[in-house]
């Protein structure tokens, strides 16, 4: 188990958690590597916080905080996650989980001790590009933490990182068929990728125009 597992905190934050005021923890390192990713520190750098300093963390903000993000890189790498969200909520904070799905197993230890109270599922890509944009081969893995997601009683969204040079419409347009065909209902987040930030790999200058007015219309879909 990490010593150091979390490399910052955000101390607030009226954005990364609906209808919550919260702070983010930033989990060192990530099991993928997207050339988009705008967090190349985070993801290749070493943690520097203890499980025990972000308990200090939130034991001094308890009145003025309801949760915690948990993000990165991946926090579900860390493998005193669930330990560490139980204390998390013996403070009484919610918590929301930001997860690329890749590591079902560590998620399904979360659902079942019922620790997390929302979840942001990234969907990077449909099956046949997942590898090439992730450099992750394990599609099944994050199919199964979405199984996971649909079959149990929690909140969650899914979202998908939308670079031109990467993912055209009809892309999407297979993810959202994907997430409808296996029953999911909730609004589907597309985000811009952001062009001016350092970023983990290489990225060309955006050419493609994305057609929005190709989108499927079988969920709601919501740009940030
Ligand atoms: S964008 Fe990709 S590489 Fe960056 S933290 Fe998310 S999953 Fe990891």
């Amino acid at each position: 188990m990490s010593t150091a597992p979390i490399y910052d905190i955000t101390p607030f934050t009226a954005l990364d958690y609906p209808e919550h005021l919260a702070a983010i923890f930033w989990f060192a390192g990530c099991n993928m590597r997207c050339s988009y990713c705008y967090n190349p520190d985070i993801v290749l750098g070493e943690g520097k916080i203890s499980h025990g300093q972000a308990l200090d963390f939130l034991k001094k903000r308890r009145g003025m905080l309801e949760g915690v993000v948990l993000s990165g890189g991946e926090a579900t790498l860390y493998s005193g996650l669930p330990e560490l969200c139980q204390e998390i909520r013996k403070l009484g904070y919610k918590i929301k989980l930001d997860t690329n799905g890749a590591n079902p197993t560590m998620l399904l230890r979360l659902l079942e001790k019922g620790v997390l109270d929302y979840v942001a599922l990234d969907y990077k890509a449909p099956k046949q590009k997942f590898q090439a944009i992730t450099k992750n081969k394990h599609f099944d893995h994050f199919s199964l933490s979405l199984s996971e997601l649909l079959q149990r009683d929690i909140a969650f969204e899914v979202r998908t990182t939308v670079c031109n040079e990467l993912l055209s419409v009809e892309d999407i347009n297979h993810v959202i068929n994907d997430l409808f065909r296996r029953g999911y209902r909730g609004k589907y987040y597309l985000q811009h990728y952001i062009e001016d930030t350092p970023h983990l790999g290489r990225i060309k200058k955006q050419k493609y125009q994305f057609e929005i007015d190709k989108l499927s219309n079988q969920l709601d879909v919501i740009w940030r």
